[in-house]
């Protein structure tokens, strides 16, 4: 594989040679890590804000935001501060004790959510896996289904995680081929299709489980009249409605849940990704007493979830979010991005889609790879990513200046209309 390392945009950084310290690093990661993603050959030392530095010194602008896991960029403050102090403290008890910090996160995030319960856990994954084993529970012991029997409507292009529960109703064949026997129980729907789940939901049917905008699958926004849809059918067949916000939440779309966008409330949220500002694995289910309350002790859990050091960062992103700071620039900046990125569509982009600080911008057939596309602009230096072959997905920490996002948003024009 060649191993060519992108230059920065700062001129007297730029250096289309790759160096010794690159090399080696893409080596190494090259013969002894799994070749589970195929990442840009840059490697990179350290970051604050919006921008990122490798191991030869160039810099590069993050339009990728850790796939929204960096809303808040790298190394804010606030956030290194909670977690520097609670090093110092305490920060692992396991749940068989109490610490201080457990009780006033899970309060503060269902108030600031507006919810009842909180159950902490790491990855996403683990969140989604958390909630499917809430509402199949729930649908047991509250709804009444007949043993084994519960089912969860998933939409299809879904991203909920990859663990083996997931990739089981994973509609993407990467995802899934060869890590079958698949787990039962889900039935697929086409995403942004009302009328498809209002056929598909039964009296076995615990739970819907949807993205309000499906990141993975390129920033794809539904009808406006499909959440709404989707409340009021669970609501009339005594159904859960489960969001996984776990990508579009904490501020990503300029309100703090995507779902307000479009006026509903789910019963389950999954939130990850932001939840532990880029400084470590924090995820929740999080939502109704009547749901979140089945839970027994020992039914369910987490070595590390909810330990004291992911619940100080937590608060402390809590405490940003409360500010609306983050999903005010998410709104304002987002507005500028898209009304830029709007005027190239004709001119090397067939389509942009998202909200707020967050767009999938569609490749016009006969432009340049997704991947392609990512290439160019870290030579440019702005680090994004395809999704999909034909998609970028573009999304900048929230804190990044709008001068910043202006030269991103070039670079992105100049890659893609080829001017
Ligand atoms: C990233 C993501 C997940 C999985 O999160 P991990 O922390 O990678 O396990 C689940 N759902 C959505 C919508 C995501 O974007």
């Amino acid at each position: 594989m060649p191993m060519t390392a992108a230059p920065s945009r700062v001129p007297a950084q730029a250096d289309t040679t790759t160096t010794d310290a690159t090399d080696r690093f893409l080596g190494l990661a090259d013969h002894y890590s799994a070749h589970n993603y195929h990442p840009l050959p840059v490697v990179i030392a350290e970051a604050s804000g919006a921008w990122m530095t490798d191991v030869d010194g160039r810099r590069y602008l993050d339009f990728l935001a850790g796939y929204s896991a960096l809303n808040f960029g790298h190394g804010h403050p606030d956030l290194v501060a909670a977690a520097t102090e609670q090093l110092g403290r305490v920060t692992l008890t396991s749940r068989a004790f109490h610490h201080d910090q457990f009780g006033p996160f899970c309060a503060e995030l269902a108030e600031l959510t507006g919810t009842d319960m909180v159950l902490p856990m790491n990855s996403g994954a683990e969140a989604v896996e958390s909630a499917i084993k809430v509402a199949r529970k729930w649908a047991y012991q509250v709804k009444g289904v007949p043993e084994d029997r519960a089912e969860i409507v998933v939409a299809g292009s879904n991203f909920h995680g990859r663990t083996t529960t997931i990739v089981s109703f994973s509609t993407d064949p990467t995802a899934r081929s060869d890590f079958g026997p698949f787990t039962p129980g889900f039935v697929i729907t086409p995403y942004g299709d009302a009328d498809a789940v209002e056929a598909a939901i039964t009296e076995r049917t615990a739970a819907v489980l949807v993205e309000p905008i499906q990141g993975e699958a390129g920033v794809l926004v539904p009808p406006a009249d499909y959440l709404p849809r989707l409340r009021a059918l669970c609501d009339d067949n005594e159904v859960l409605l489960i969001a996984d916000e776990i990508q579009s939440g904490l501020a990503r779309t300029g309100e703090l849940l995507a779902s307000e966008h479009d006026g509903i409330r789910a019963d389950l949220y999954t939130l990850g990704k932001a939840l532990g500002g880029g400084i470590m694995p924090v995820s929740a289910v999080v939502g109704r007493r009547e749901v979140l309350g089945v839970l027994r002790p020992g039914e369910h859990g987490s070595t590390f979830g909810g330990n004291p050091l992911a619940c100080a960062v937590g608060r402390a992103v809590i405490a940003l979010l409360r500010t609306g700071e983050f999903q005010r620039r998410s709104r304002e900046l987002g507005a500028h991005l898209h009304r830029r990125l709007g005027e190239l569509v004709g001119q090397g982009v067939a389509e942009v889609r998202g909200r707020g600080l967050w767009a999938g911008v569609e490749i016009e057939p006969g432009g340049p790879t997704g991947r392609q596309a990512s290439t160019a602009l870290a030579e440019r230096g702005v680090l994004c990513k395809e999704t999909q072959d034909t998609t970028l997905r573009i999304a900048p920490p929230l804190v990044i200046s709008r001068a910043d996002l202006d030269a991103g948003i070039d670079a992105v024009a100049e890659v893609l209309t080829g001017r």
